[in-house]
């Protein structure tokens, strides 16, 4: 039997600010077998499309993209905020609903033609994960799938992503 694993994700009413549920996945990762099929699940998702690598974006991407690509024997770039990579990097800001973001790659992570396949925990407008498709791209990169664990559908991110995208989880 599949487990429920909407049953280890819960919805914390006014996080991080007044009118916000936030859907914590920590109840998720201290459970071991729930943890164990997210990966896996997310593996069957992933392997189709022939990647040739993973990409995470910073913090909750990581502990996603990091275990998928070990598990499908790939290797795993970290997409991080600004000014945490060292030597060169690559970035791009976006537009934000107040204000800019900025995400930063290291420069030499993507060759040309390289298959990058992007992990987050949650897409919630899309904004973050069509700034991660746009700058694989820009470094030469094809993305054949950006993925999350949590979609919040009545957002209507994926609308926003200029790449084919999947979800395990729906919230509507
Ligand atoms: P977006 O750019 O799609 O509006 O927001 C998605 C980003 O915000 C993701 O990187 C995700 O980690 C974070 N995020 C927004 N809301 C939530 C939430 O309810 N739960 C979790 N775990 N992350 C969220």
């Amino acid at each position: 039997m599949a487990i429920d694993l909407k049953a280890h994700i819960r919805g914390i009413p006014d996080f991080p600010k007044p009118g916000i549920l936030f859907y914590d996945i920590s109840t998720l990762l201290r459970n071991g077998p729930a943890w164990q099929e997210t990966v896996s699940r997310l593996a069957d998702l992933v392997a189709p499309t022939a990647p040739t690598a993973l990409a995470g974006i910073e913090s909750r991407g990581f502990l996603l993209a990091a275990p998928v690509a070990a598990a499908l024997g790939l290797g795993f770039i970290m997409i991080r905020k600004p000014r945490k990579l060292p030597g060169a990097t690559v970035g791009l800001s976006y537009a934000l609903e107040y204000g800019t973001d900025r995400i930063e790659m290291q420069a030499d992570a993507v060759k040309p033609g390289d298959r990058v396949v992007l992990l987050d925990d949650l897409l919630a407008t899309g904004g973050t994960m069509a700034a991660a498709i746009r700058l694989l791209r820009e470094a030469g990169a094809e993305v054949p799938l950006s993925a999350a664990l949590i979609e919040l559908t009545f957002l209507q991110g994926r609308a926003r992503l200029d790449a084919p995208f999947a979800s395990l989880l729906a919230y509507d």
